[in-house]
């Protein structure tokens, strides 16, 4: 199939999907394996969809090396849902909790949860603009938090953990929104995953809870009944309709993560094109990374000139060129690369040509 109309998109979310499976959704899309209709038109309790459900779930499983004592959970809400269930479910334990803030996602799920209990800031990077991770001796861990949690990659800032926490007896809760799936996780060190689909897995609509099922919960009697995770848990995610097509999707994202050697193949891959780009910006003297080493996102690469209206042309030239959505977030200003699972090679060689021309020209 001709694709010369694609471009190199580095949206943060919604992002690119692999054109693979853009391509195979599309041969589906009328008929799904014979049945004469489409995955979006068929009932959830169907045969047919109950397939496709637990394939998915197995695939996913397999390639994230998630064991049997976790349970997968196909929800809704996106990743700001799981922002109140987490403390509807979890903080009724001790009324307390330990929240890291890293950035402008970790910082709204610590928001959420104080109305629910006592938030205890265990490590903040506020102090610096939220462009460093704090180390694990730089934790202030409270012994009688109900959890403890933070998020893996700071989609907005570009700055990503690299290491997990260690916190004893306190379970750990982590948003993996925007980092999942792009290099091996040991999920048993975990009460609690959770992620929305729309970076590196699937269209917006679904979002992924990996949760230790002897994990002790707590729900509120005001808890509604669709954000109890024990309600999603009983009803094996079909207590409602689930989102289809998304789980779907991810299907098909899964087969095509296995074909790129599962996710260490992922992560060679996603290693050799951040390390492409930071060289190039670090080699510029035109722009330069905010995140500081060490602490620097594989997934969202953020950059400026400090310049506004530099980087304002630098955006509008890139798009014209086929390079699109690089604009930083609104609360930050500059350039961000977000440079997910599906963004190709090319892609980002193309970027870094763009980089290296821009800053000859001005
Ligand atoms: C995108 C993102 C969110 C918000 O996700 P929604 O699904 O839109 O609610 C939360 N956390 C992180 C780390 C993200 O990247």
């Amino acid at each position: 199939m001709a694709n010369i109309d694609r471009v190199f998109n580095f949206s943060a979310g919604p992002s690119m999907l692999p054109l693979e499976v853009l391509n195979r959704a599309a041969a589906e899309i009328t008929n799904y394996g014979g049945s004469g209709m489409s995955v979006m038109e068929m009932s959830h309790r169907s045969k047919a969809f109950q397939k496709i459900f637990d394939d998915t779930q197995a695939k996913f499983r397999r390639l994230m090396n998630i064991p049997d004592n976790y349970k997968i959970l196909f929800m809704q809400g996106g990743a700001s849902q799981q922002f109140s269930m987490v403390p509807l479910n979890l903080m009724g334990k001790t009324g307390k909790a330990d929240y890291a803030d890293t950035g402008n996602f970790a910082n709204l799920a610590l928001k959420e949860a104080k109305k629910y209990g006592e938030v205890h800031v265990a490590a903040s990077s506020k102090d610096r603009n939220h462009v460093y991770i704090p180390t694990q001796e730089e934790l202030v861990l409270s012994p009688d938090a109900s959890y403890f949690h933070y998020c893996a990659n700071n989609t907005i800032c570009g700055t990503e953990w690299q290491y997990v926490p260690e916190t004893g007896d306190v379970p750990l809760v982590c948003d993996m929104s925007s980092n999942i799936m792009s290099r091996p996780v040991d999920v048993s060190k975990f009460g609690l995953i959770y992620a929305g689909a729309q970076k590196n897995l699937a269209p917006a609509g679904l979002t992924i809870v990996i949760i230790r099922d002897d994990l002790p919960l707590y729900p509120f009697p005001y808890t509604p009944v669709m954000m109890d995770y024990q309600t999603i848990i009983k009803g094996d995610s079909m207590y409602n309709t689930p989102p289809c097509w998304c789980i779907y999707i991810l299907g098909l994202v899964c087969d095509w993560v296995d074909a790129q050697g599962g996710v260490p193949g992922i992560e060679v891959i996603k290693a050799k094109k951040a390390k492409m780009l930071y060289d190039v910006l670090d080699a510029s003297k035109l722009f330069h990374c905010p995140a500081e080493p060490g602490s620097r996102s594989d997934m969202n690469v953020t950059f400026r000139s400090g310049n506004e209206e530099l980087d304002d042309l630098f955006v509008k030239e890139a798009t014209a060129a086929g390079l699109t959505t690089l604009k930083g977030h609104r609360n930050v200003g500059g350039m961000r690369a977000s440079i997910y699972n599906a963004v190709p090679v090319e892609g980002v060689e193309r970027l870094c040509d763009f980089i290296q021309t821009f800053e000859k020209n001005h």
